[in-house]
């Protein structure tokens, strides 16, 4: 647009200053000519006044020749009339010749040697009356006359041939300046009129691409509109579909353990995977539509992305290995321990290409790449890329781009993978422009594909340890001291959903259908801890909370915001004025995880209290010498462990690192004979297993105390 601007400009310049000159050009020429042609005119003038002298000359002379021959005084007349007449015949000649095309030297001669001449012949005249013919002729042959009638027709023929040649120089001058006059004109008038024309047209393409911007930021504009509407009514729907996900859910959870029989077991399976492939497609559809319309905001957190990696490994290992995939993920050496990323976002995208290339690869390998270097800038940066490698069954060249539109599935998967939604790549190449990164893909079909991240600018956090992930599975909220629990929900589906988990805890739970009782039942009798739903009828959730706060029994309550909103502005804004927040529809592990930090804190025996209520097996001694000779350097083993492999796994509570420790122990203890440990390394196996993320800390945090007890039976 600017290219086309500047260059209809620069016609319409060329075309103005054409059209200047062009004026400029015939202004000039029309002067110049206008003044030849008056030259011309003078000229002529000049000479016919020139002719006029000549002829008045010949007239006298004529006039005064005939007188003397026939002395007839009727030939005077003449003479006089031209003796009369010379001096102003004389006086115009000089008035007419506004050039000074005779000099004064020459005008001068000419009048002279007229004035003399008359004089002469005045003078013959004179004589010829009074004396007669004969004295006449004598003086006429006596006198000068005719030496002076020579000098006047010679002066005369001289001026006559100037001015003739001086004529057809101005001729030649006028004819000159009228070609000039005509070609520059017809240039001028023809580079106007062309880059008129031109800048015309560039106009016109202008306006019209004025137009069609104009359309288009239209268009724009309603598109955006229409995305806005869209993205509201997604997310209004998504909301909806939220609350009765949770019902379906929670209860499938709940039914899985009640069921006996094999085909109702089947039946729940089913209710459960169609339900979570549902709540996927709920979140993905909401997640992209928070995307367009930019409601996505990001947390950057100081990141392990070691810790990421064991992540994914753990969560796709027993997927690989079902399919006989080498599943490798590698971090180069000088990658910083901890980068500022939005680490929910990087694990989305992760979990989806990994989770994609284990998905079409049916042999070989799944090879993910954690790398970069360091980047410039003013704080400690770094170029983090990412690399997610497989030798799958690849994407054709021609749908490489599609991929990453809404609901484009392209690719071939073995009949065992749940079908995906379509959407996993549309949301990764969005969220990886919102925290500033580039992905591409290379792809040959039937060899693999490689997805590459590259985020240019992460900087480099300190690094702090992360809170261990728990995971969704059963958690035992008996592990949690028995505490009172009040729930405010006006849908009865929940408050049945909230009594089913915890109807054979330890726990007492009351139940109110809205704010109003809810503030009611907390003042007949406060609870420990209150779950408070957000939209209700009557009194809400935030009604009610600032009546709790505001009165001095319950001031210091704590109060968990329960909501469906997915908005990230509701989730800060409750996060800020309750204790605590669960999103539904929300697993065991996550209202297990909200209610911990208020129901451990509440414990009577304060931090150090055991709230499993499990303890470490007892441990006998050892039945013989031999015995306790080997549980002697078992112990050394163990504490070697304990130094080097154990606060790994314990701060990452990876589950693999986890299985793998609890294999090692298992081992050591089968070789060096020790029960105790064996029946440990049982423990953590089988909370691991489970899942059972605040049991399996504590037996953690208790291997110390576990190789102490080793000690103490080995040196008795
Ligand atoms: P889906 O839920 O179907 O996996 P995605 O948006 O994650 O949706 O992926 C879109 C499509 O891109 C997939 O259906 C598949 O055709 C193709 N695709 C993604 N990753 C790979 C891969 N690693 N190898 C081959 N095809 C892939």
């Amino acid at each position: 647009m600017f290219g086309k601007v500047s260059r209809t400009g620069f016609m319409v310049f060329v075309a103005v200053s054409m059209a200047a000159v062009s004026l400029i050009v015939r202004g000039v020429t029309w002067t110049n000519l206008t003044g030849s042609v008056e030259a011309a005119g003078d000229m002529r003038r000049l000479q016919a006044k020139l002719m006029e002298v000549v002829a008045a000359v010949r007239d006298a002379e004529t006039g005064q020749q005939a007188y003397q021959n026939s002395g007839d005084e009727a030939w005077l007349d003449r003479f006089v009339r031209a003796e009369r007449a010379m001096p102003l015949l004389l006086q115009e000649l000089e008035t007419l010749d506004r050039q000074r095309r005779i000099s004064r030297e020459e005008r001068k001669a000419l009048t002279d040697a007229v004035e003399s001449l008359l004089a002469s012949m005045h003078g013959q005249v004179e004589v010829r009356r009074r004396e007669g013919a004969a004295r006449g002729l004598e003086v006429l042959l006596g006198s000068t006359v005719k030496t002076l009638a020579e000098r006047v027709t010679d002066l005369e023929s001289d001026l006559e041939n100037r001015l003739k040649k001086a004529a057809a120089g101005l001729e030649r001058r006028v004819a000159w300046e009228l070609r000039w006059g005509l070609v520059s004109s017809l240039t001028t008038g023809a580079v106007a009129l062309g880059s008129g024309i031109a800048a015309l047209l560039l106009y016109r393409d202008s306006i019209r691409q004025y137009r069609r911007e104009a359309q288009l930021a239209r268009a724009k504009l309603e598109a955006e509109k229409s995305d806005e509407q869209k993205s509201a009514f997604l997310a209004t729907m998504s909301h909806e579909i939220r609350t009765p996900m949770n019902a379906i859910l929670g209860f499938g959870e709940l039914l899985e353990t009640e069921v006996k029989t094999e085909t109702e077991k089947r039946y729940v399976k089913s209710i459960l995977a169609g339900g979570r492939s549902l709540l996927q497609l709920i979140n993905d559809i909401l997640d992209l539509s928070k995307i367009e319309a930019g409601m996505m905001d990001m947390h950057e957190v100081p990141t392990d992305l070691a810790e990421l990696a064991h992540f994914i490994r753990q969560l796709f290992a027993e997927q690989a290995a079902r399919k006989g995939l080498e599943l490798s993920i590698v971090l180069t050496p000088d990658l910083p321990d901890s980068l500022l990323l939005d680490v929910v976002r990087v694990r989305q995208i992760l979990l989806n290409v990994v989770g994609n290339a284990l998905k079409f690869t049916e042999r070989g390998y799944v090879r993910v790449t954690m790398g970069g270097g360091p980047s410039t800038g003013r704080d400690p940066a770094w170029r983090l890329r990412l690399e997610v490698e497989d030798s799958g069954v690849g994407i054709p060249a021609d749908r490489v781009v599609d991929i990453f539109r809404p609901f484009v599935q392209s690719g071939r998967r073995s009949a065992a993978e749940e079908p995906g939604t379509g959407l996993g790549l549309a949301i990764v190449k969005r969220l990886t422009h919102l925290m500033g990164g580039t992905v591409t893909v290379d792809s040959t079909p039937g060899q693999g594909s490689v997805f590459r991240f590259e985020f240019p600018n992460v900087r480099v956090a300190r690094p702090s340890a992360q809170p261990a992930e728990e995971s969704d599975a059963v958690v035992d909220f008996n592990d949690l001291p028995p505490s009172k629990l009040l729930l405010a929900d006006d849908n009865p589906m929940n408050r049945e959903l909230v009594r089913s988990i915890f109807r054979h805890t330890h726990h007492t739970l009351r139940l109110t259908a809205n704010g109003r009782e809810a503030v009611e039942a907390i003042a007949a009798e406060p609870p420990d801890v209150v779950l408070m739903d957000i939209r209700m009828p009557g009194m809400d959730g935030r009604e009610a909370l600032n009546v709790v706060r505001s009165r001095e029994g319950s001031a210091r309550l704590p109060v968990i915001a329960v909501t469906a909103s997915s908005l990230a502005d509701d989730e800060a804004e409750l996060r800020r004025s309750f204790d605590g927040y669960v999103r539904k529809p929300f697993s065991r592990a996550e209202l297990y995880r909200e209610l911990a930090p208020f129901l451990a804190r509440h414990a009577k025996g304060g931090e150090g209290a055991d709230l499993s209520g499990k303890t470490s097996p007892a441990v006998p001694s050892p039945a013989s010498p031999e015995s306790i000779a080997e549980w002697g350097k078992l112990v050394e083993w163990l504490r070697g462990l304990e130094v080097k492999v154990w606060p790994g796994v314990r701060d990452g509570m990876s589950f693999v690192e986890v299985e793998a420790f609890a294999a090692q122990l298992a081992a050591a203890a089968e070789k060096a004979g020790c029960p105790p440990l064996a029946e440990y390394a049982g423990q953590l196996h089988e909370q691991g297993r489970s899942f059972s993320v605040g049991s399996l800390e504590r037996s953690l945090e208790r291997f110390p105390e576990m190789i102490s007890a080793i000690e103490q039976c080995s040196v008795m």
